[in-house]
Formats: structure tokens, sequence, C-alpha cells
């Protein structure tokens, strides 16, 4: 019998494509962050440091996924227009992905993204089409997508399906293994941040999975509706979304998972911002804010833990690094115009790190 064509001769390809980039990537660290007024109370914290992907952020991951999700699903081909809602890090690492396979990407986003993420947008080929508000996102990326006949990748509906959750190498599954030899290591808390949810849903179901006790914290920035969604189960929440890029949203996105969310921790953008600058003079390196909101939430749950005389790890997410955002939050005129004086929650900050 002659062996029949191979029909998917571009899906076979391209997922072998992915695959060999994978194959040539290296996990991440997990940083151990030793602070002496917790640590000698037996309270340990530990950060993923997600900057280190080739696209420097958590999303690498994920747009991994929604990669090889929508190609095992079939819906893209050659040619196909890849068009991505997003408030700029999954874009990076979409673009990333979309130049490794041949395809045009358009990133939709809102025009306040960092000039910083545009670029790398572009460098990897991408075309940006800016739109006025963070909720107006959705639909024009939906409409380009049907205009050019490509494909609207919807990271905040697939986010949290297109990772296999069970391991297969995911965030979730590489941190409790890098715990391995840690006193405590089983976690107590895991921090992250959401911004479409799919983190904190990997993570949850994987904790479930494995059968542990580890609880999982959701750091939420003021204006996201998150918080508001978790407390009261009503999904028609909105809000004017998030200052902090990258996590918290005008409106409850269907990758955020409540039920698998022990906590909330609401932070507000002058303590996101008061601890991203502590935690980058702890490490010697500037991180992004997120990681800024991430660290404040993991200092409320170490304080709160050495009050009750409990032991145990605090793991949280380093998402990505601060050279995206010199000249925004990392910048101090910036931050007092748009965010306000930050210098009284950075000195309580530094007095709990120190
Ligand atoms: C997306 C993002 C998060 C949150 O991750 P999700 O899995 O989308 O909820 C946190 N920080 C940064 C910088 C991000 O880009």
């Amino acid at each position: 019998m002659p062996t029949p064509p191979n029909l998917r001769a571009w899906e076979h390809d391209a997922v072998a494509r992915i695959e060999a980039d994978f194959q040539r990537s290296a996990d991440t660290h997990l940083i151990a962050l030793p602070l002496p007024g917790f640590a000698r109370h037996g309270i340990d914290l530990y950060l993923k440091d997600e900057s280190t992907h080739p696209t420097g952020s958590l999303k690498h991951r994920l747009a991994r996924s929604l990669f090889l999700y929508a190609l095992c699903n079939g819906w893209l081909r050659e040619g196909s227009t890849v068009v991505e809602s997003s408030s700029g890090s999954t874009a990076v690492s979409e673009a990333y992905f979309a130049r490794l396979l041949g395809l045009p990407f358009v990133a939709v986003m809102p025009r306040s993204t960092s000039p910083e993420k545009i670029a790398q947008i572009e460098f990897y080929g991408g075309r940006c089409h800016l739109v006025d508000s963070a909720a107006q996102v959705y639909d024009e990326a939906r409409r380009i997508a049907s205009d050019t006949g490509g494909h609207y990748m919807d990271q905040f509906t697939y986010a949290e399906r297109a990772t296999d959750w069970r391991g297969n190498n995911n965030i979730a599954q590489s941190m409790f293994q890098q715990m391995a030899h840690e006193r405590h290591a089983v976690p107590r808390w895991v921090v992250v941040g959401a911004g479409t949810g799919g983190t904190s849903a990997t993570i949850g179901r994987y904790i479930r999975y494995q059968r542990q006790a580890t609880q999982l914290c959701v750091a939420d920035p003021q204006g996201s509706v998150f918080s508001a969604y978790h407390a009261s189960g009503d999904a028609s929440h909105t809000g004017p979304g998030s200052r902090i890029e990258g996590i918290g949203r005008p409106r409850v996105e269907p990758s955020f998972i409540r039920a698998l969310v022990d906590r909330m921790e609401v932070v507000s953008d002058v303590d996101s911002v008061a601890a991203m600058r502590v935690l980058s003079g702890l490490l010697g390196r500037r991180v992004g804010p997120s990681t800024g909101t991430n660290f404040t939430a993991m200092l409320a749950l170490a304080c709160e833990m050495r009050e009750r005389g409990e032991q145990g790890a605090i793991l949280s997410l380093l998402c990505d690094a601060g050279e995206r955002y010199l000249p925004t939050y990392h910048d101090a005129a910036w931050v007092q115009q748009h965010m306000g004086d930050c210098t009284a929650a950075q000195q309580r900050m530094a007095a709990l790190a120190g």
C-alpha cells in the first residue's frame, strides 16, 4: 500500500517546532529569599523567576500552551493571522511563537501599554493595534480575526484549559519539585496575581491533584474585579480595571476559576510599587510591578503566620523584570504623578523585610 499523503504536514511541522523550542529551553529558577525577621521564626519565602524565559515573562508558558492547544484543535493553518487581546506580555510571547511558525500576528492592546512591550512585539514581527481602553480589546480582536480570516487566540477564555494542570512540566509541578530539599518542602501558601487567571487555575488544580495542604492566595490590585467576584460569586461585576500591568481585570475573565482560590488579598497601587522597589533592592535587580503586588501579599501572609506562631514556606512568582518598566513604574516622577507618594509604604515594607 502506498503511504497516504500527510494532510496535516504543516500542523505536524508546527507542533514539532514548538516542541523543539521547548527541548532547547531550561527550567526557571526558584530563588530563596531569606528575610531575617521571618526566617528565624521558621518562615521561608521563595520566588519562581519567570523573567528568564526567552520572552521575559511567565506568559512564555501560556503562549506555548495556547499555540499547541490551537494547533491540536485544528484552529491554525499555514498563513493564518493570529490575533490576541492583551495587556502586553502575552502578546510579546505569542509574537515570538507566531514568528517561530511563520504566521502573521496582531496584538490588540490598550494605548497605555509600555512602549518597551510594543517594541518587543514589533521586534518579533508582530503588529500592534492600540485601543483607548482595556475593555475594548476583546471585541476589536474578534473583529480583526474575522476580517482577516484569522484566529482569535483569546487567552482570557482558553488560559485555564490550554495548560495541562496534571503536570507536563507546568509551573506548579516545577515549583513543587524544586522545593523537594527545602526545610518546608510543601509550601503553606502559593501567592499569584491573576490576569487571565490561568496561572492560579493551574496551580489550584495541581495542589488538589497532588493532595497537598497548600493554600492558594491571589494578590489582586485595586480596581480589579476578581476580589469582588471571589467574595460574591457574581460574574457580572465590572470595574475600572487595574493600573498594574499584567494583572487585575475590568471584567471577570472566564479563565479565573473562583473555587480554586482560597484567599484574595487586595493590594493598593502604592503598596505594589513600594514592594516592587523594596524587592528590587533585596534581589539586586529590578522586578516588574505585578511582582510587587505578589510580594505585598507574601509579606502580609508571613506577618500573619509569625503572629500565630506558624512555620512554613510561602512561594510566589517573579513575573517579569523591571527593565520593561523603566520609564513608568521605575521612574519616580511617573509614579508620583500616576500613583502618588509611595515613601511611607516603602519604609513600612523595608522595615518588614529587613
Ligand atoms: C499575566 C501576568 C500575570 C498573571 O498571570 P495569569 O496566568 O494571566 O493570571 C502576572 N504578572 C504579569 C506581568 C503578567 O503578565
